[in-house]
């Protein structure tokens, strides 16, 4: 897509948030001074903060909170007959096609649903649902000519060069690999895993029988994955190298679609929690389902860019764990003491990016509002993430920089720091060191003052409403961890 010039940072959120994610220290190019690395995104000090909070609330309500759920870290090479088993050497493609004029690639299938949504827009809801469910037949068939005589038959144009010069439709693979080992032939090949689901198929029976597991049981896993999207774009919604919080439920079959309901409950429930609007989160149910899936939802939210996927929960049936046995040749079952029978385990998978709901919080958290200012109106911006998760909980600042001030407040920070991420400063006005707080989005500010000499209290100032409140020094580590606990939405989920 061609950028549209005439959009201003005001009319395009997205372009606000990714200026702002990059001056405030969440999210930088990788690579920058080199002109970056396209779809590869770095975390900066903000930013891993953030998105650690996120990881280890997902931990805690997957696996703290879920006697029957365990944790699990597989490495990222595996055994490449793994990637056989599951299917994704042979099918776990993208249909491409290039513009001979602009030299620049789409996924043939995007190229149709964008013309689908354009048909929609402009009213005509039949042809729509008529061209999707024609390319949806023709993908189902692997039709690639099919495909492209659809592009060239609907007049698709190129959004760079405005032609429809296309070369044919091929499929491209979305696994990188690379060689272990000194010798580099084919032999040696091994790939960057593009999703972390294998680790723990292939780990089942290892977990099940040194942790004495009973079925329903799930394993959890936190771990970096690595596609190569063809058109990787929308920041950090679609990277070449991501990170995945999944979970495998592991059931009696005939009961996963009772699983496959309450997980879907749960996941929604979490996002919820998050503080994240109803309407802005919704269910997507999978018409066409993979190969692997007896049913699929996504749980998506409300980018800026319009409804998208951040997390899925689909019904694999025995598929992973029975290709596995096969291309093993080791026997994967579970013997069921309730009912005396052996057999696969079903699977129930909860897979959500931590990107994207990474995204997800910078966009629900970025608020810009207009606040009066004596006769005056000015712009206000700041994050408005819930206090669990801010990267910083709080910022302690001595009023000015003499008078015994900085010690005083130094020694509230050295408390403050040995049980919360907190920051110390005491450069420039006070002002301006709450307005540099809110655009980092942490919660409380407080400012050591001369009164605070005298009767050994503070101000703590609140975010959101700006409201400032005094309180005695020896109760604002107390406060503090009250405020950003996680407890209520443990009890929520
Ligand atoms: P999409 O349809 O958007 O490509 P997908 O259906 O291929 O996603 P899954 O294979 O179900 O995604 O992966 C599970 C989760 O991993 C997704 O819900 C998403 O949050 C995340 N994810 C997948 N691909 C990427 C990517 N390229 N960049 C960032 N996150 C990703």
């Amino acid at each position: 897509m061609t950028a549209n010039p005439q959009k201003t940072r005001e009319t395009d959120p997205l372009k606000s948030i990714v200026a702002h994610a990059k001056e405030y220290g969440f999210i930088f190019p990788s690579s920058e001074v080199y002109d970056g690395l396209q779809a590869v995104y770095d975390y900066g000090q903000n930013g891993v903060e953030l998105k650690n909070n996120i990881k280890r609330l997902w931990w805690k309500t997957m696996v703290q909170m879920n006697e029957n759920v365990v944790g699990l870290d597989s490495a990222i090479f595996m055994h490449p007959t793994i990637w056989k088993a599951s299917g994704h050497v042979d099918s776990f493609n993208d249909p491409m096609i290039d513009n001979k004029d602009s030299k620049k690639r789409y996924r043939a299938d995007e190229l149709i649903e964008a013309r689908a949504e354009e048909m929609r827009e402009s009213g005509d809801e039949n042809g729509a649902d008529e061209l999707l469910s024609k390319a949806n037949g023709l993908l189902d068939r692997e039709d690639l000519d099919g495909l492209r005589d659809l592009i060239v038959e609907q007049e698709i144009k190129c959004p760079t060069s405005g032609t429809a010069n296309w070369t044919d439709v091929r499929q491209f693979n979305l696994m990188f690999s690379t060689h272990m080992g000194s010798v580099s032939d084919d032999s040696d090949k091994v790939y960057l895993r593009p999703e972390t689901a294998q680790g723990i198929f292939v780990n089942y029976l290892n977990v099940q029988k040194s942790g004495r597991k009973k079925i329903p049981f799930g394993i959890a896993q936190i771990g970096k994955a690595f596609r190569n999207e063809i058109v990787a774009r929308q920041f950090i919604f679609r990277m070449r190298e991501f990170e995945q919080m999944e979970m495998q439920f592991f059931v009696r079959p005939g009961t996963e679609m009772g699983w496959y309901e309450e997980w879907m409950q749960k996941r929604m429930g979490w996002h919820k929690a998050l503080g994240i609007s109803e309407d802005s989160l919704r269910f997507h149910k999978h018409e066409k389902l993979a190969h692997y899936a007896n049913a699929a939802s996504d749980i998506e939210f409300k980018f800026p860019f319009g409804f998208k996927e951040v997390e899925g929960i689909h019904s694999r049936t025995d598929f992973d764990l029975k290709n596995h046995q096969e291309f093993s040749r080791k026997k994967i079952s579970y013997h069921d003491p309730e009912t005396n029978q052996s057999y696969t385990p079903y699977v129930v998978e909860t897979s959500a990016g931590l990107d994207r709901l990474f995204l997800m919080m910078l966009c629900s958290s970025f608020v810009q509002e207009e606040v009066k200012d004596g006769d005056n109106v000015k712009e206000r911006l700041y994050l408005k993430f819930p206090a669990f998760l801010a990267p910083n909980k709080a910022a302690v600042f001595p009023l000015v920089k003499k008078d015994g001030l900085p010690e005083l407040a130094r020694k509230l920070f050295d408390e403050l720091k040995m049980e919360h991420q907190a920051i110390y400063e005491e450069q420039a006005a006070i002002g301006k060191r709450y307005t540099r707080q809110d655009l980092i989005g942490t919660p409380y500010c407080i400012t050591v003052d001369h009164e605070s000499l005298e009767n050994q209290t503070v101000t703590i100032r609140e975010r959101d409403s700006t409201n400032q409140e005094r309180i005695a020094i020896d109760k604002v580590l107390a406060y503090i961890s009250e405020k950003v606990s996680d407890q209520q939405v443990l009890a929520k989920v």
